[in-house]
């Protein structure tokens, strides 16, 4: 008897019927008991976890923070007054989580993944905002540069690929711009970046965005934000979710920048938070785990091992100081965290040395090791030499006469101050780097007028580039520059100098 005959069917369906399981969603509900200032307190809901999703009665948000024992304390992610004393909250079971993947690049998004630029967002893979950091065995020593494209820092505060580089200064001093400039300058490398901006105004941030897109970077670029009207809960957030995205390339082999501007508004908005949450406020008013959320968010960042693909995170977290003082509580967590800094400074800014890097105060505690062949050559003695310089120069303000050699050090002091002004979007080639600087120790700028001298290095760096074209495509390739490279630079830059007349 086949099966296709009514018997068949019957004992068939008999059988797919016993089978059957009925599957129900349990859900647990609660209540709102108390709300106010964006924290809700809520009754009920026994089995929530630490960091757990809630959805209110109207669809909005929030996230478990405080387990007591009777109670749950949740920040609610959405602004607005929205959520109100009685209503009904469920347990989501999860974890905040957020989008990652192919899908977020070229996009702008949220803490929680959802579009802020109008189009859909639909991806395949989710991943928890809190993630273990790579252990110890997990990850390799720093070993590529990281291109900034910014001569000052490639030269003398290199940056390696996995490392973890402040940037840090009063307001208006540009450590946007050496952050975007740093994105930018990745553009033919295969670096992914991620700009997180965290409680900037709306304006500003969609700046940014529209320097990323008119220069060609959002399609290798995520842009997280959340801004000063969020609520300090998202604000909270976007590092994190940042990091988990970056962490997802990271995973899967690729090489990955994050910028977080700035984490000086993280700590307040975190600030902010606990005290609404009535956690005991330490120092600065700053809740005692205030180390930890920077620490544990700037741990992901690593260098991982080949047998895990050899991926790299890089971040560059960005701090606003007051007045100058880097000794004040975030800024000294922070610089402690990192693997060096790049301090910039008001008075330099103000005087027209931009990027306003001061050289004595900025380290990069592992890129040296990162640092290209031809830009080892070339940089050596550049700080040296710039600290001595800013210490004569002081001397020489009073107007006392100096000697020949000391007005030979000034002189050289004041072409490589020149030498290191940059406008911003305007990054230097490798080949453009080494061949400035080789310049410069050649000794073929000292009789140039100050005021000249840009001029003449861009006059120069064309000459050399068609009339060396071997060694400077060499040099942007490989980063390697052997002795009969240099020899040919060399000669190219005495060439156009003889050829030269201001
Ligand atoms: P904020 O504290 O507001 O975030 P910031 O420190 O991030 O400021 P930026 O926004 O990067 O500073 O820059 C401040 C101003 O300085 C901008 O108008 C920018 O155009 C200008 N600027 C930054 N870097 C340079 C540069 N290398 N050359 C010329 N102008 C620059
Ligand atoms: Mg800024």
């Amino acid at each position: 008897m086949s099966e296709y005959m009514p018997e068949g069917i019957s004992a068939f369906l008999k059988k797919r019927l016993s089978e059957h399981t009925v599957q129900t969603i349990k859900y647990k509900y609660g209540t709102v008991i108390k709300t106010g200032d964006g924290v809700a307190r809520i009754s009920g809901l026994p089995e929530t976890k630490y960091g757990e999703l809630l959805r209110f009665e109207n669809g909005t948000y929030g996230m478990v923070l405080d387990l007591e024992e009777n109670r749950l304390g949740a920040v609610i992610l959405d602004t607005g007054d929205t959520v109100s004393e009685g209503d009904t909250v469920i347990g989501t079971g999860r974890v905040a989580e957020v989008p990652v993947g192919n899908e977020l690049l070229g996009r702008v998004v949220d803490p929680i993944g959802r579009p802020l630029d109008a189009r859909p967002l639909i991806a395949n893979e989710y991943s928890a905002l809190e993630q273990p950091a790579p252990k110890i065995i997990e990850r390799r020593p720093v070993d590529t540069p990281l291109k900034t494209g910014i001569l000052a820092i490639d030269s003398m505060i290199p940056i390696g690929m996995g490392q973890r580089e402040l940037i840090i200064g009063d307001r208006q001093t540009g450590k946007t711009s050496i952050a975007i400039d740093t994105i930018l300058n990745q553009k033919d490398s295969d670096v992914i970046c991620i700009y997180c901006a965290i409680g900037q105004k709306a304006s500003t941030v969609s700046s940014v965005i529209d320097t990323l897109k008119s220069k060609g970077a959002l399609e290798y670029t995520t842009v997280v934000v959340s801004t000063a009207s969020d609520s300090p809960a998202m604000q909270y957030l976007s590092p994190f979710s940042a990091t988990s995205i970056a962490e997802h390339f990271m995973k899967n082999g690729k090489n990955v920048l994050v910028i977080y501007d700035d984490l000086s508004k993280h700590a307040v908005a975190y600030r902010t938070m606990s005290l609404l949450l009535h956690r005991p406020p330490g120092r600065e008013a700053y809740p005692g785990d205030i180390f930890y959320l920077h620490s544990r968010l700037l741990e992901r960042s690593a260098c991982l091992s080949k047998d895990l693909g050899g991926g790299t995170l890089t971040a560059l977290p960005i701090i606003e100081t007051m007045g100058g003082n880097i000794s004040a509580y975030v800024p000294t967590n922070v610089i402690s965290i990192t693997d060096g800094q790049i301090y910039l400074e008001n008075e330099l800014f103000n005087s027209g040395i931009r990027p306003a890097i001061n050289t004595g105060l900025s380290v990069s505690r592992v890129g040296r090791a990162a640092q290209s062949n031809s830009m080892k050559k070339v940089s050596g003695t550049l700080r040296i030499e710039l600290s001595k310089f800013r210490e004569m120069a002081v001397f020489a303000r009073f107007g006392s006469d100096v000697d020949v050699t000391t007005a030979k050090m000034l002189k050289r002091g004041a072409v490589l101050t020149e030498l290191f002004k940059q406008e911003k979007s305007k990054p230097y080639s490798n080949f453009e780097e080494t061949a400035l600087l080789l310049a410069y120790k050649t000794g073929v700028f000292e009789d140039i007028e100050l005021k000249n001298l840009k001029k003449f290095c861009s006059l120069m760096l064309e000459y050399v580039k068609t009339d060396s074209s071997a060694a400077a495509s060499k040099i942007n390739t490989s980063g390697n520059m052997d002795e009969s490279d240099e020899r040919a630079l060399v000669s190219s830059i005495l060439e156009f100098k003889e050829s030269y007349n201001e």
